[in-house]
């Protein structure tokens, strides 16, 4: 079967400051090696936007009225409109941030109906920073939440699981999960780093919750190790009949925000194990969105690998 590419031009339109690292022309890298001739097979598809009794099943009605309504109407007369320290909104980046959930959505119901075998959301802004009640480091929605519990809602499945390789920890991510034994979230990520979150205590109510913590200068044996003796073992354990990842690239070892010294064949390795899990225990059933990665060559290239390594899947 297929792999499906999800995206929207929307998601450009969110604009960010000079100098931000969240920029638009990071997806526009990511399209554009997504264009070669390799991925003439790939489904592509453009992103709906995220209903709202979709969002509330991850986040507060209070962020919701900020993000779409308050913030955003400040945002609609022009100029940015700061969310946190190094979170802003610009006159597009709600509707961006809808499609971006609606991306993860669409991804779901595409996979579980068997349209295609697994998935990758091109989208920004980011998400797993992103918390119940707090937008947060680039992050306005939680898209991958936001998809994991619409598969539970509206497919009735009851166990998913979420696989977070972005350098940072996803401390949103866990925020939404962590009081729900069948949800599972696993996080290989640099500490000491922003948000400063994901130490191994950090478990969840039943278990439910992995974090491992990586030192600055780690590279492929470090996070091999980490992928194949510890976070692959719980995946396969915990038995999910649906597996996000957080596709985050930014432990390339030429990310300018991050210390971590991997290549794009680390994650192409990564989602590969990922998807052999997901062939044992929930069909193949994988999708996939963007979070960090901020060095635009690497950025198109790790992409390029991560998608090469679903449609291999
Ligand atoms: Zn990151």
């Amino acid at each position: 079967m297929v792999t499906a590419v999800i995206t929207h031009e929307d998601c450009l339109a969110h604009e960010t400051p000079p100098g931000h690292p969240e920029r638009p022309a990071r997806l526009v890298a990511v399209q554009e090696s997504l264009n070669s001739v390799e991925f003439q097979c790939l489904t592509r598809i453009e992103a709906p936007a995220a209903a709202t009794a979709a969002l509330v099943r991850a986040h507060s009605q209070a962020l919701l009225d900020l993000i779409l309504k308050d913030a955003a109407r400040r945002a609609a007369t022009g100029g940015f409109v700061g969310i946190d320290a190094d979170t802003v909104m610009s006159a597009g980046s709600a509707q961006a941030a809808l499609r971006a959930a609606g991306a993860v959505i669409r991804a779901v119901d595409g996979a579980m109906a068997g349209e295609f075998a697994n998935a990758f959301c091109a989208v920004r802004p980011p998400g797993h920073h992103a918390e119940r009640d707090r937008a947060m480091g680039f992050c306005l929605f939680n898209s991958i939440a936001v998809g994991a519990l619409h598969a539970r809602a509206v497919h009735r499945l009851l166990k998913v699981a979420v696989v977070d390789f972005d350098v940072h920890h996803g401390n949103g991510t866990q925020d939404i999960f962590y009081a729900d034994p069948n949800l599972f979230y696993a996080s290989s990520h640099q500490s000491p780093l922003y948000p400063g979150t994901g130490f191994a205590s950090e478990r969840g109510v039943a278990g439910n919750i992995l974090n491992v913590a990586l030192p600055p200068g780690a590279g492929s044996a470090e996070f091999g190790t980490t992928y194949s003796n510890t976070i692959l073992p719980a995946l396969e354990r915990f038995a999910p009949q649906f597996i996000f990842i957080s596709a985050g690239f930014d432990a390339h070892r030429d990310d300018p925000l991050a210390d971590m010294q991997l290549d794009e064949s680390d994650f192409a390795w990564a989602t590969a194990e990922i998807c052999k899990v997901a062939a044992r225990v929930c069909g193949g059933r994988v999708v996939s969105a963007l979070e960090g990665g901020y060095d635009l060559d690497a950025l198109a290239r790790c992409a390029s690998a991560h998608v090469r390594a679903l449609m291999e899947a």
